[in-house]
């Protein structure tokens, strides 16, 4: 019985096979049969972690221990884990394989030497809790001991469950027992795990809800960009109408300067705008080297001399 190295089959030495674990926490429902299953606390824990970021694929490994026959049950006392190394994975199935095998019988010669295969654990990640008929024909070719036990890990949902043989089927057990060395505190585990649910899903919204804020702010950074563009649009068309306006007055003003000019530098009175503006001063002189011509006289006069010259023309 007593044996050497026990380094995960209890700190206190050898197993003693006849005394049941006595530091436990029972988790999930009471189970009314012949058998019960208990779990080191830490194996646990170690099983949670190995599972904890494999979501791609299936993976699993053994469970080892030893069994207590006490209060009339077999009590199926899981201490130690082996991954299954080499193994083959796929989304929904698990194939222990030859190499995986050879290292599964090597880790437990070397690491739990007194103890046995009691049974296996696989992941289904994200399809919940249950044994595919795949699973079952596993139990049943492999693990088809009675006291040889499947435990299967939900690592996305955070669920597990324990199967076991009942009456030469393989069955849900509903509860079953942690337990760790004497002295130690046991708790319930606090209901962050079970909570914490689906965080590949979670994940993906909070991905798209920062993608549509993202757009959101780009849209509308577009928008006030646009409404800027059309403010400063509707700014540089005021701009161009008034400098186009006072370009026409400008022009305007060119053009009855230059027309008074013409009159001037042709001898014909000033425009009517023009005169106004000129001095009557200047208009005069240039007046009167017109005015030679006609007698000395006003300009109504001469108006009045031309006018009865140019009738007498027309009249034959
Ligand atoms: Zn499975």
């Amino acid at each position: 019985m007593a044996k050497k190295k026990k380094k995960k089959a209890g700190k206190s030495g050898a197993i003693d096979r006849t005394v049941l674990p006595q530091n436990i926490l029972p988790k999930g429902e009471r189970v009314e049969a012949d058998k019960a299953v208990y779990i080191r606390r830490d194996v646990y824990r170690e099983i949670l972690r190995f599972s904890e970021n494999k979501t791609e694929r299936e993976c699993g490994g053994v469970l080892v221990g030893y069994t207590v026959e006490a209060l009339g049950k077999t009590n199926i006392i899981l201490c130690g884990f082996i991954e299954a190394k080499f193994s083959e994975g796929t989304p929904t199935t698990l194939k222990f394989t030859h190499k995986s095998w050879e290292y599964i019988h090597a880790e437990t010669a070397k690491r739990f030497p007194d103890l046995k295969i009691m049974g296996w654990i696989h992941t289904h990640p994200d399809f919940g809790v249950f044994l595919s008929e795949y699973d079952v024909f596993i139990q049943e070719s492999v693990f088809s001991d009675e006291n040889q036990v499947a435990l299967v890990v939900d690592p996305i949902r955070r669920e597990e469950g324990f199967y076991f043989w009942l009456n030469g089927r393989i069955e849900r057990c509903k509860g079953y027992f942690l337990f760790d060395a004497p002295g130690v505190e046991l708790r319930d585990e606090p209901p962050a795990e079970p909570v914490k649910v689906d965080p590949v899903r979670a994940r993906l919204p909070a991905a798209a809800v920062c993608l549509l804020a993202a757009m959101a702010i780009a849209i509308a950074a577009l928008i006030s960009a646009t409404l800027l563009l059309n403010n400063r649009l509707n700014d540089v068309q005021k701009q161009f109408r008034m400098l186009e306006d006072s370009a026409n007055q400008a022009i305007a003003v060119l053009q009855q300067q230059m027309q008074s000019l013409y009159y001037q530098m042709n001898g014909f009175p000033s425009a009517p705008a023009a005169s106004e503006e000129t001095p009557s001063g200047e208009t005069e002189p240039e007046e009167t080297p017109a005015d030679p011509a006609a007698p000395a006289g006003e300009e109504e006069g001469a108006s009045e001399t031309q006018q009865p010259d140019g009738g007498e023309e027309a009249q034959p």
